[in-house]
Parts: C-alpha cells; sequence; structure tokens
C-alpha cells in the first residue's frame, strides 16, 4: 500500500494550485477560487477509474463508512455482518451509527465466507459488509447474490483495495455503496481522506448532504442552502483532495509495478509445498499490494515470521499477533470500552463478544503470513529478498 512511495512534483502542484488561491475549502468562493476544484476534479476522476456513477470525498475511510452506513439507512438496532481480519474502523463505524456488529467467519481468501455469512443471518440482519483485504477480493459475486436473495443491503469495505477488481469490476461497486481509504498507509494516499462510491441516486444524495450537515448544495449561496436531512463534518479539505487527485493519477503505474514485483516472490515460493497461496477469487483482479501465504499449522508460521525477521526480509506481517488487523488482540473492542455510553450498550442480547469463537478465521490466521510489496524495491532488491526467502523456507 505504497503511495507513500510516490509522493513528488505532482502532488505538489496540485497543492500549489490550491495554495496560490488560498481556498482550501471544498465548496463556494467562486469567484476567488479561479476555477480550482480539486475535491470536485478528484471525484470525478475516482468514478472514471472504478466505474461508478458517483463519488463522494471523506476526512478518511472511517468518516466514509459511517456516512455510507448512515446514508444506506443502517442504524440503530440493525445487525451487521463484518469479518473478524479487517481493520478496528470497519467494526467502530458499525458502533458509531448504532448498529450491531455480527462476525462471520474468513476463509482462505481472508475475506468473508459466504456460507458463513448465510450461517449468521437473522431477521435483525439489515446489511453485510466484506472487507477487501490486502489488495485483493472477497467472493464479491456469491456475497453479492446471497445480499439479493436475502434482502440484506451490502456495503463493501474497499478502503486497502483501490485499483483490485472482480472479472473487470472495480471492488467497491458490487453493493449499495462501496469505501476507500487514503490514509497514509493506502494504495493511493492523500495525508487523510477516504470516499464513498455507488451507482445509486439517492444513496449519492443522502452521502453528500450527510457528510457536510445535511447540506443540499443546490444554489449559488451556502447560506441559503436546504437541509433535508441531519449529518455532520466529514468533509475533505482541498489540500488533502490536492494530493489525492495527484496520487490518483499514479494509480495504473502503482499496480502495475506492484504486480510485476509480486510476481516474481510469488513465482520463487511456488517450489515450496509447504506454503500455499492465499485465494484469490479472480488473480488478474489483484491490486498485488501485498502476498499472503498459509503455513501447515501455527508453529510453522511463527517460526517462519521469525526467521524472516532474523534473515532481514522486512516488511512481513503476523497479523494473528499483530494488533491492527485481527480480533483477537481487541480487547478494547471486546469489553466495548469508550469514555462514553455507546448506543450498543442500550441493547439487549448482545453478542457476546468477550466470549465469541471464530475457530476458522483462528485457524487461517493463525497459519497466515503477509508481506507488503513495495514499489521502491530495485530489481537487485528484489533479487537479495527472493534469495533471503528462499533460503529461509528452504528449512521447513
Ligand atoms: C484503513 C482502513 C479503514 C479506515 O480508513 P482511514 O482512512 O484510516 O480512516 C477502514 N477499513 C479498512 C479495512 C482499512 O484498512
Amino acid at each position: 500500500m505504497p503511495g507513500f512511495e510516490v509522493f513528488g512534483d505532482e502532488e505538489k502542484k496540485e497543492v500549489n494550485d490550491v495554495l496560490q488561491t488560498g481556498v482550501l475549502f471544498r465548496y463556494g468562493f467562486d469567484s476567488q477560487r479561479k476555477g480550482v476544484w480539486k475535491a470536485k476534479s478528484f471525484e470525478i476522476e475516482l468514478s472514471k477509474v472504478v466505474g461508478s456513477k458517483y463519488s463522494h470525498l471523506c476526512s478518511s475511510g472511517t468518516s466514509a463508512l459511517c456516512t455510507a452506513l448512515s446514508s444506506c439507512s443502517i442504524g440503530a438496532g440493525d445487525e451487521v455482518i463484518i469479518p473478524p481480519f479487517t481493520f478496528i474502523a470497519t467494526i467502530e463505524a458499525v458502533l458509531y451509527t448504532g448498529a450491531v456488529p455480527v462476525f462471520a467467519e474468513i476463509d482462505e481468501t481472508l475475506c468473508l465466507n459466504p456460507e458463513s455469512i448465510k450461517a449468521k443471518i437473522t431477521t435483525k440482519t439489515k446489511a453485510v459488509i466484506p472487507v477487501h483485504m490486502c489488495g485483493s477480493m472477497a467472493r464479491i459475486d456469491e456475497i453479492k447474490l446471497l445480499c439479493d436473495q436475502k434482502g440484506i443491503i451490502l456495503v463493501e469495505d474497499a478502503c486497502q483495495s483501490l485499483g483490485s477488481t472482480f472479472n473487470g469490476k472495480s471492488v467497491g461497486t458490487f453493493g449499495l455503496a462501496g469505501c476507500f481509504s487514503f490514509d497514509p498507509v493506502k494504495t493511493i494516499t492523500c495525508g487523510e481522506g477516504g470516499a464513498i462510491v455507488t451507482n445509486d441516486k439517492d444513496i449519492y444524495t443522502n452521502v453528500d448532504a450527510y457528510a457536510d450537515h445535511g447540506h443540499d448544495h443546490i444554489g449559488q449561496d451556502r447560506g441559503l442552502e436546504g437541509h433535508e436531512i441531519l449529518g455532520t463534518n466529514f468533509r475533505i479539505s482541498e489540500l488533502n483532495a490536492a494530493v489525492g487527485l495527484a496520487q490518483l493519477r499514479k494509480l495504473g503505474g502503482i499496480i502495475e509495478k506492484q504486480r510485476i514485483h509480486k510476481k516474481e516472490i510469488k513465482d520463487a515460493l511456488s517450489q515450496f509445498k509447504h506454503i500455499s497461496l492465499r485465494k484469490i477469487p479472480d488473480e488478474t483482479g489483484d491490486s498485488a499490494t501485498f502476498l499472503s501465504f498459509l503455513l501447515p499449522n501455527e508453529d510453522a508460521a511463527r517460526k517462519t515470521i521469525k526467521d524472516l525477521a532474523s534473515a532481514g526480509v522486512d516488511s512481513c506481517f503476523y497479523w494473528y499477533d499483530n494488533n491492527w488487523h485481527y480480533i483477537r488482540k481487541w480487547d478494547h473492542f471486546k469489553k466495548l470500552k469508550s469514555p462514553s455510553k455507546l448506543p450498543i450498550n442500550l441493547i439487549s442480547n448482545l453478542p457476546d463478544y468477550e466470549n465469541m469463537s471464530l475457530p476458522e478465521s483462528d485457524f487461517i490466521m493463525s497459519r497466515t503470513i503477509s508481506m507488503q510489496i513495495k514499489l521502491s524495491w530495485t530489481k537487485e532488491d528484489l533479487c537479495k529478498r527472493v534469495e533471503k526467502m528462499i533460503n529461509v523456507l528452504k528449512k521447513g
């Protein structure tokens, strides 16, 4: 997820356009801004890149998720099925809309298993949020079909997977809404930012208003705009949007390079029969930000991650222990620790998050190692890396 690796003159130029006008706000100031609309331009270009009718930028991927959920009418007391392998933001977004997170198992795609989703559906299930983890995709066609059959809303957390496609269609565009993040470690970054994409005009209208205190953005005078709904301030600034615009134009090159680098490592791994690669429902649509592989058991995975580190193979992650992406270590969530009472505290018969058991996900995550694919690797770096990896993996 290396947008930060390609920060350069293009980003500075876009930011300078904004600084020249002094208009840092994405709305209004029509005469002072001299035609500079970075957030709007970013939205138009993002829609083209992902093939959505509408895009709306937000201050973060988290605020994009909150906006998408509310805009799709997901709220107090609704059950929302999510995976245990994600970033905490997915859970937080569900909690702050007042909904109840319900966890289904992942499979070897490292994303939600459609069979497990099915098993978790109740009369209260309002939505499913598959998370397209680590640059690749969930079994999104099957999940979409299931949601359609059951009348459940599909919202995709594609925060980590801009540039990834399934059968030629961008992740984030299968459901009623999809979310992307442009935080500092994502595929492209604008410092802090996120986006919601949708093909539904009514959802877009909600999104556009919700992220800006309900403003309908009709007319030329912000003070006279109407407000159909309540919202909040999840706006992006023009400075952040400017960086993102330059980064978005680099996306194609980023993905192409990642794919080349990943292929080299993947080819070298194929000789090791004890290793299996993460299952990718459409290999050709992998954005290749990560290479993830599974060892036969937890002990082997623990030994391998340690040996990789000793051998100087950096940027490898064992999520099962790491407290960023897997639920196992999220005690603050399991205990619902918050400075204030949460809407979920008012709900009876909550899932018992502290004693929740997700054996299939544990079995997969305890064996999985992910390696970040960097853009900055030279041919020589890559060669050395592969050599070191082979030496580690040869030993078992
Ligand atoms: C990064 C991320 C988010 C949140 O994005 P921010 O821009 O950091 O708020 C949400 N979901 C997933 C899966 C992420 O990786």
